[in-house]
Order: structure tokens, then sequence, then C-alpha cells
């Protein structure tokens, strides 16, 4: 990473300081009021970005962990826990990470409008009850101690500022480091999450965690504005309002978070100055978010999509860099041994009595017509689907469980669809996918043997053929004993094609990976795979040295098509 811009995020939270410090002191009275309004908003919105805008997930329950921040809070302001204010501010946001644990639990079996109801059932119910039991001290009118050097309303706006702006260097860093990295990729497929050793819970868990945090730290905030905190400030329908302005502005940015929060504050105000009950600005909100959902892209996208265009440079193209061949080793013992694998969907048999194997350092090729089988083959033997009948051994151990665990004791694969996650770059993607820390030189070294774009640059701007060779770089850096690639090189034109099967050639020599390689290409299959396995209707109809095989009439005959091999 270049240096500036490792440090450009402190340049800009030193900027939003200097900011800060600034409108604390300018500020008519009544606007820094409104100020601490928009920074809690703000805070509570880039935990919405971290669930939703992030990791994908609906969470409509936002101010109740708002609340939580707000109960401990108020708790350890009336039972006088030592440490004070900003001591109860991380306890306060600590307990909301534990209820968002919580409520990510059930979650992990929810999607979309499912977890929808139920999340907003949780905020409506949370709200139910707050108003039954009462914040703490709030019936004895015991208001909440500010930190001793910002009691006043302005100086506890620049407070408020700098929470922000230590949330926003918080969330900044999760994003780049592995955590961020999981969240995007489960948030586009959580089959490529399980395919890359991650844990889909884990990613998930985490995103509800540190969500709910930041909802934790801005509902405590928001108390010691108020002094005493009320049920009115954390009701559902806030939480709906607040998600939708969430997905509106595009809070997974962080600068859009801080505007999605000045709207928060701003419409009502302005409403309310114009003579317009306020209520009307959650059906502005509404409208706005319907527009968002609806697929029209959010502000923030909007708005970054402008900045990149000016700065693109456009796609790296695969290009067919010259590097020197080196020699392939030739294959040894088995690593994966697949025997007897039978599946069914309904009547139609997927797969019957197949067999398997890939030599240390060989190549693999699994050809067939569509519907074949082979795509079945590679999900059953990587744990994507359990019921199958059969064993799978590599290193001679039977290979069992879930994907997840397949992934880490070395077995790797792609997917023929594409399970590439846009919001990320090339380099964080592959690192991620990799599963350990790598040099720059050894990413960057890769990414140019397999001709990808170099790691800076976004996926969002790869083309989809080019987006699956970053993926198979990723497993390849991962150094699994057995990749298994299931028509890798299918969106690529087909000078590419042929480049692609000179690399992957070298593959077993330079990675130390053996390959089961999936191709519906001939060419590519003759000068890249070493033995071959033709399937046809779930079974093998042949398996041997690729000559042989290629050579059986009952392969020409069944699968190739008369004699034009020959
Ligand atoms: P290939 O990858 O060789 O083109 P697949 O493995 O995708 O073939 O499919 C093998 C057969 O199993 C096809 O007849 C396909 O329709 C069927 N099949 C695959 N997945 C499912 C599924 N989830 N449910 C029902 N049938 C399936
Ligand atoms: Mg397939």
């Amino acid at each position: 990473m270049r240096l500036a811009e490792r440090f450009l995020p402190f340049a800009v939270a030193a900027a939003a300081v200097a900011v800060g410090y600034g409108l604390s002191v300018g500020l008519a009275g009544y606007f820094v009021y409104l100020g601490v309004s928009a920074v809690v908003a703000a805070i509570a919105l880039l935990g919405l970005g971290v669930v939703t805008g992030t990791a994908g997930m609906v969470s409509l329950c936002q101010l109740t962990f708002g609340a939580v921040g707000a109960f401990v809070v108020s708790a350890c302001n009336v039972a006088g826990v030592p440490g004070g204010f900003v001591a109860w501010l991380v306890l306060g946001g600590l307990a909301a990470a534990v209820a968002g644990v919580l409520v990510g639990l059930p979650a992990l079996r929810l999607r979309g409008i499912t977890l929808a109801v139920v999340t907003l059932g949780l905020a409506a119910a949370a709200d139910l009850t707050l108003v039954q039991i009462q914040f703490p001290g709030a019936t004895e009118g015991l208001p909440v101690e500010r930190p001793e050097a910002f009691s006043d309303d302005r100086s506890y706006f620049f407070f408020a500022v700098l929470v922000l702006v230590a949330c926003g260097l918080l969330v900044h860093s999760l994003r780049r480091g592995r955590w961020g990295s999981s969240w995007h990729l489960v948030a586009f497929s959580e089959r490529g999450t399980a395919a890359v050793g991650a844990g889909v819970r884990t990613s998930k868990l985490t995103a509800f965690a540190v969500s709910a945090a930041l909802g934790g730290v801005s509902g405590g905030l928001l108390t010691g504005q108020v002094g005493l905190a009320f049920p009115a400030s954390f009701t559902a329908i806030q939480s709906l309002a607040l998600y939708v302005l969430a997905v509106m502005s595009g809070a997974h940015l962080i600068d859009m978070a801080v505007f999605g929060a000045l709207l928060w504050v701003a419409v009502p105000e302005l409403l309310k100055r114009w003579g317009v009950p306020q209520d009307w600005g959650f059906v502005i909100f509404g409208v706005l978010g319907i527009q968002a959902l609806a697929g029209r892209g959010n502000l923030g996208t909007a708005v970054r999509d402008l900045f990149h265009r000016r700065r693109s440079r456009g796609p790296a193209g695969v290009g067919l860099s010259d590097i020197a061949d080196v020699e392939p080793l030739p294959p040894g013992e088995p690593v994966l041994e697949v025997r007897g694998l039978s599946v069914h969907f309904g009547h139609v048999k997927a797969l019957s009595e197949v067999d398997v194997v890939v030599p240390e350092h060989g190549i693999l090729g699994v050809i067939g017509p569509n519907g074949a089988g082979k795509s079945t083959l590679v999900d059953v033997v990587s744990g994507f689907l359990p019921r199958a009948t059969g064993t799978v051994t590599l290193d001679g151990r039977p290979l069992t469980g879930s994907p997840t665990r397949r992934a880490r004791r070395g077995l790797r694969r792609t997917f023929q669809q594409d399970r590439v996650p846009p919001g990320l770059t090339v380099g964080a993607y592959v690192r991620f996918v990799a599963r350990r820390r790598l040099p720059g030189t050894e990413v960057a070294g890769a990414l140019e043997f397999f001709g990808c774009p170099p790691a800076r640059t976004p996926l969002s701007r790869v083309d989809a053929g080019a987006r699956r060779l970053v993926e198979v770089v990723g497993h390849l850096l991962a150094r699994p004993r057995v990749l298994l690639l299931d028509e890798p090189a299918a969106g690529l034109p087909h000078e590419e094609h042929v480049a692609f099967g000179r690399r992957l050639r070298q593959v077993p020599a330079r990675f130390g990976v053996s390959v089961l390689l999936i191709e519906h290409d001939l060419d590519l299959v003759r000068s890249v795979c070493d033995r071959l396995t033709v399937l046809d209707f779930g079974e093998v109809l042949a398996s041997g040295p690729q000559a042989d095989v290629l050579a059986d009439p009952a392969v020409l005959k069944a699968y190739m098509g008369e004699t034009e091999l020959l």
C-alpha cells in the first residue's frame, strides 16, 4: 500500500476534527444541538452501513441497539460506575454488540424479508418494553453526567465529533481487514464465502456485532446530549426510517453516512420551519428509499461513480505477458480420491458410482456434455451437497464436514457462476481468499502470471472473465492441496483462453497445487491435462491418460460426436 494511502484516513480524520472544532465554536447554539443529533445519527448509520450496506443483511432494529447503549449509560450513571461517561459509552457499545450477536444468531438462518420482519418485530417489542420499564434514572429525573471537559453543549458537540471520527476510523480499518472482506463476500455469495474456508456464521455475526456496537455508542451519546433517555427516541418506526436512509444514502461509505445523518436532521427541521407536520419526513425518506431499493442505486454510489469515471483507467485486459515456462512435474501418488459417488435430485441421477482420482502434481480434466454431472461432482467433493453417498479422501484421510472445513483442510474450488464480490479491490479479495499473510510481491507476481489486473483495481471494474481468473489466483495463493476449477476460462476470448491453459499447465510446479479442471474447450484440455475422466449422464464413460481417453470409441461416439477429433 502506498504511504499516502495509508495516511489518508488519518489526514481526513484530523480535518474532520478541525472542522468539528470550528463548528463547535462558530455555530449558533441551536445548530450546535442539531449538530449533536446529526453526529448521533451518523454513528448509527455507520453501523447500518456495515450490516446492510457491506454484509447485505436487513436490520430494522438499529435504534434498539441504541436503546441498549442508552440503557447501559443511564444505569452506569445511576450506579456511579467509575470511569465516567467515556467508559460508560464503551460499555454501552459492548453491551449492544452482545445484543447484536444474540439477534444475529437467528439471523444466520433468515434472509431478506423474513429477517426484516423478525428485526422489525424485535424493535417493536423492545419499544413497548422500554415504555414499561423506562430507562434507569428517568423516573427520578437523574440526568446523565457528561464528561467533565465536555460538559457544556458546545464542547459536547466537539466530543461527539471526536467519537464519530474514532468510529469512522474503526469502521475504515475493519473494512480493510479480514472481517471487512468477509462481509463483502458473504453479501455477495454465502457459498463463495464457505468455499474460501471463511465461516459464513462468523462473517454475519461480526457484522451484526460491529453494527450493533455502533448503534449502542450512538444511543449512549444521545443520552449524554439530552440527559435523560426516553423510549420515544428509539421507536421501531424510527429504526425503519433510519434503515431506509442508510440504503438511500449508501451508508457503507463513511462520508455518505454523514450525509445521510445531515438529511436525518435537516428534513424534519425544514418541515418544522415550513409548518408541515414532521412525520411527513418519514414519507419523504420512504419514497427515496423505494427508489434506492427498486434498483435505481443510492446517492453514495451515484456520487462515487461520477468520481471514479474521472479517475478510471478502465479494466486492465488479460495480456499475454511472456513468462518463462517451467517444466511440469511428473504426476505422483493420488492426493484426492473419490470412490463410488452417487447423488440423486428427485428422479434425476446426477452422479452414479463415480470414481475420480487426482494425482499429486497432476491436472485431471473432467469433461462431458452439459448436464453430465460435472458441477455436481465439484459440489459433492467440496461439501456443498452433503446428501451424496460414496467416499472422498484427501491425502488418504476421509474428507468430510462443511465446505468451510474442507476448504481449511486444503480442498479449494471455484464456481461456474461469478462469486467474486464487486465491492472489493482485486488485492483485498485475493488476500482474503488466500487466508494467509502474503507479501505484496507474491500477490502481484501471481496476478501478473495469470494476466490479471493489478491489485489496486476495484473488482467492479474488472470484466467477468478476468474476475474468474482473479478467483483462481486467490485460491492458488491459499496453497491448497487440490483446486477444483469449474470451467474457469468460460468467459474469456479464445486467445486468452489458450494463454490461460499454458499458465494452468505450470500451476502444479509453480504453486504446488494439484488441479481438477472442468473444461469445455477440447484444445485446452488436450494441451493441459495429463489424465481425463469423461462423464455422461452422471456415469464415468472413460478414464485414463489423455490420449487413450480421447481415442476411446465410446467417448468419440457418445460425447465428441463422430470423428471431428481424429
Ligand atoms: P454439468 O456441470 O455437467 O453441466 P450439473 O452437475 O450441473 O451438470 O447437473 C447434472 C444434472 O443434475 C443435470 O441434469 C441437472 O439438471 C441436475 N441438477 C443439478 N443441480 C440440481 C439441483 N440443485 N436440483 C435438481 N437437479 C439438479
Ligand atoms: Mg456445470
